[in-house]
């Protein structure tokens, strides 16, 4: 008896943006995604559309290439997941993403839902929900959230521009999970995968879109290249803003100095592969995923968080892998300066074995139960408050003695938990990120009254002893001063 054949329906979607304009990107067929997925299921608000009833442009071929990049960054993620993980209990048992949520050049996940924006640049129409790369990239927000609750709140430019690189890190791998993509970037790079390539280009369009308000606003030929040179620096010590060309503690841009070791990782972890294929790029991407999820889980929310998020990378190569890619690992850290060079030489095996004894014995990885990541009160007055702000500092227990390059040599001596935290309040004011109700202000308040450029908000607190700090989201959109 012959078997009936059977038709897998598609849907028509980006693989991973729409490009620059004027682009010659052409959407691809895709089998009908799944969202309801655990354990990270999305549901897109409204009714889904027929599969296959939209071209570039509409609202179906949107709602279908987001659902295509959501799909694809649960499938990234979800099996990284430890047992038992749900979203952010605010967020519910499915993620709800918004694809137009009106005009504006954004995205944000803000502990609720995903929401996405439209607007035109130059005659082109931009719409952030339709670049399956700033899908997956909110996405990547709210994973991250899933997995490290207590990075949400911190007073740490280097905890925050973690959240921005592990949600290019999301796009970057939601990308490399196509075939076509792996194989258009090998042809590309030459098999250098740490070169420039469309995946390593996040978000084209919708850094088009901000280089036409402001050129030197982001990178030259995306939103973020994370094929990038640049090397780390406290955060204390750099300025607040700074053209993309250099870094700054803005946490958009110092993320690409995570990001850029990311790539150079899953390079040199593809370099290793016996034949380097397509095949071999798709492991190197997903060992170099999972490596990145185990670290997130066990590093300690500190001052010098990329050290030792860097430091738990090679610590969990060597217990999974033997070490396999430990050179890889420290070449990609060291060459961005996120661990000095004696800090990778001396996590050796043996150094590392001790190591994860040491947290086995302490019951796991992740903060001890009942730990908090403590509170520092700060004056309000230098701040145009009427009241002290209680802020969250990062404040974990530090397990590597690794720090970042000093480019002069050496290691760097991060900064305390309390001058992180209030040089990070204090850019937050001075990039208008922060929110303050009218009664708060003292007469000389500096804050911002444009609500679409904040993401945090200063209240009182429950007890009504003062002020405090609150995260309200992540938010794509740059500080006002560079989008008009
Ligand atoms: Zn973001």
């Amino acid at each position: 008896m012959a078997l009936p054949e059977v038709t897998v329906p598609t849907v028509l979607a980006w693989e991973d943006d729409p490009g620059e304009p004027p682009s010659d990107r052409m959407p691809i067929h895709r089998p009908v995604p799944d969202l309801d997925t655990p354990p990270l299921p999305t549901a897109i608000a409204g009714r889904a559309p027929a599969p296959d009833g939209g071209m570039p442009g509409s609202a179906a071929f949107r709602y279908w290439t987001a659902a295509d990049a959501l799909s694809r960054g649960s499938a990234v993620w979800g099996p990284l997941m430890p047992p038992g993980t749900t979203w952010h209990r605010t967020v519910g048992p499915k993620l709800t993403v918004r694809l137009d949520e009106g005009e504006d050049l954004n995205a944000y996940y803000d502990r609720r839902s995903l929401s996405f924006f439209h607007t035109t640049v130059a005659g082109v129409e931009v719409y952030s929900g339709e670049s399956a790369e700033v899908v997956a990239h909110e996405l990547g927000h709210a994973v991250l959230d899933a997995l490290r609750p207590q990075l949400w709140n911190v007073a740490s430019a280097e905890a925050e521009a973690l959240h921005e690189s592990f949600g290019d890190i999301s796009a970057l791998l939601a990308a490399l999970r196509l075939e076509s993509v792996r194989s258009a970037v090998l042809a590309e790079t030459r098999g250098f995968v740490e070169a420039s390539s469309r995946a390593s280009r996040i978000a084209e369009q919708l850094g088009w879109a901000l280089r036409q308000r402001n050129a030197n606003g982001v990178d030259a030929n995306a939103l973020r290249e994370a094929s990038n040179r640049h090397f780390y620096r406290d955060p204390v010590h750099l300025p607040p803003s700074a053209p993309a060309t250099e870094l700054s503690s803005e946490p958009h841009s110092f993320s690409r100095v995570f990001t850029g070791a990311f790539l150079k990782i899953i390079a040199g972890i593809f370099q290793q592969q016996p034949v380097r294929d397509s095949e071999a790029l798709a492991r190197a991407a997903g060992i170099s995923a999972v490596l990145l999820a185990d670290a997130v889980l066990a590093a300690p929310v500190v001052t010098g968080y990329y050290a030792q998020l860097a430091a738990h990378m090679i610590a969990a190569d060597q217990e999974l892998h033997g070490g396999e890619h430990g050179q890889a690992l420290r070449s990609a850290f060291v060459r961005h300066g996120i661990i000095s060079l004696a800090g990778a030489t001396s996590l050796t095996g043996e150094a590392l074995r001790e190591h994860g004894r040491g947290i086995a014995e302490s019951g796991g990885p992740g903060p001890a139960a009942g730990e908090e990541l403590s509170d520092l009160t700060i004056p309000g007055d230098v701040y145009g408050l009427v009241d002290g702000v209680a802020v969250t500092m990062p404040t974990e227990q530090t397990r590597f003695a690794v720090a970042g390059s000093d480019p002069a040599g050496g290691a760097l001596e991060p900064a305390g938990p309390r001058q992180a935290a209030m040089a990070y309040i204090e850019d937050l004011f001075r990039r208008s990120r922060i929110g303050v109700n009218e009664e708060l202000r003292a007469e000389t308040s500096v804050v911002a009254d444009d609500r679409r450029t904040r993401t945090h908000e200063i209240v009182r607190t429950d007890r009504g002893d003062g002020l405090q700090l609150l995260r309200r989201r992540f938010a794509a959109r740059p500080a006002r001063a560079t989008v008009p």
